[in-house]
């Protein structure tokens, strides 16, 4: 591994002016997780990294904000977020998706703004909190601005994110009377990276469902909505004929991509399966 210059900034404004004035000779570290094994690799060759470990405490924790939404700070870790009494209380369906992420070492460690900011399509969170509307705050040299998660990841390993800017939190819409669930198929082990992801958020009134999110990914290069898939699913009520024509648009709305956990042909179906299963356990949830 190519030695480096280790920085350690006390505000995440200083550590994205850092970033900004090193250019691609800086990168910042989360919890290491990703970065390490690219670095290890030489993927990965920069000459300074910016920890982010040591920025201020507000971006580790987890608060509900006035307006009730969950406020995650970036440098909260996955296992802070999986343990947080607020998230399982407010959004189950992302303490439950956390419990198949990789092994309890690499949640103790990975942190939410690595994980989202790192943009490997086979991530299990982003599907989930983009079907809840989740937004991203960033924080660059100059100040901050809000986007939506659905528009950060701009390709496999790319996001929308310009020299210097930074992750700094997440607002999430707490689930309240939506039901949601958040379905993972892997080929390997239950924890292994994702074949296929399939997240499910439905307003519904029994067995109606008012409005329906879906997103998928693993299969996509980046995770995607399956709208049409969703407009199928409203005011109506679910059975297994419509089920059956929901799946198969969700199939044919996206082009899969094959990779060492399947073929874009095997994804394809497995959306179509995995879509009616997770919007019948969206269904069964609270
Ligand atoms: C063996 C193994 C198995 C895994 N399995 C799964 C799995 O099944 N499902 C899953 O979802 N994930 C899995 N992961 C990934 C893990 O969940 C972490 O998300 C990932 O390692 C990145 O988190 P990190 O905090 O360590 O990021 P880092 O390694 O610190 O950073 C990752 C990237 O993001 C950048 N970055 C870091 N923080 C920020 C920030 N705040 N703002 C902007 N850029 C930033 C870094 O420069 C780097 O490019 C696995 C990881 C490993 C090592």
């Amino acid at each position: 591994m190519k030695p480096f210059e280790l920085l350690e900034p006390r505000t995440l404004r200083e550590a994205a002016t850092l970033l900004h004035a090193a250019g691609d000779a800086a990168r910042p570290v989360g919890g290491g997780v990703a970065i390490m094994l690219m670095l290890k690799m030489g993927v990965l060759q920069p000459e300074t990294l910016v920890s982010l470990a040591s920025v201020e405490d507000r971006y580790s924790t987890i608060a509900l904000d006035d307006d009730g939404q969950l406020r995650i700070g970036a440098l909260a870790t996955l296992r802070a977020i999986e343990r947080s009494g607020l998230v399982r209380d407010r959004i189950p369906v992302l303490a439950q998706a956390l419990r198949r992420l990789s092994n309890v070492r690499v949640r103790n460690v990975a942190t939410l703004g690595g994980h989202l900011a790192h943009a490997d399509p086979h991530m299990d969170l982003p599907p989930v909190l983009i079907a809840l509307g989740a937004s991203v705050r960033v924080v660059g040299p100059a100040g901050e601005r809000v986007m939506p998660l659905a528009d950060l990841h701009a390709g496999y390993l790319e996001t929308v994110l310009a020299r210097g800017e930074l992750i700094a939190e997440v607002t999430c819409p707490v689930q309240g009377s939506r039901r949601a669930a958040y379905l993972k198929c892997t080929t390997r082990a239950a924890d292994d990276w994702p074949a296929l992801g399939v997240a499910a958020v439905l307003e519904a009134e029994g067995e109606v469902v008012r409005s329906a999110r879906l997103v998928v990914s693993a299969a996509t290069d980046v995770p995607t909505r399956l709208s049409r898939a969703e407009a199928l699913l409203r005011g109506v009520r679910i059975d297994d004929a419509l089920l059956a024509r929901v799946g198969e648009a969700a199939a044919a709305e996206v082009t899969p991509i094959g990779d060492e956990h399947g073929s874009a042909a095997y994804k394809r179906e497995l959306l179509d399966v995995y879509v009616r299963r997770a919007v019948r356990a969206a269904l069964a949830a609270r």
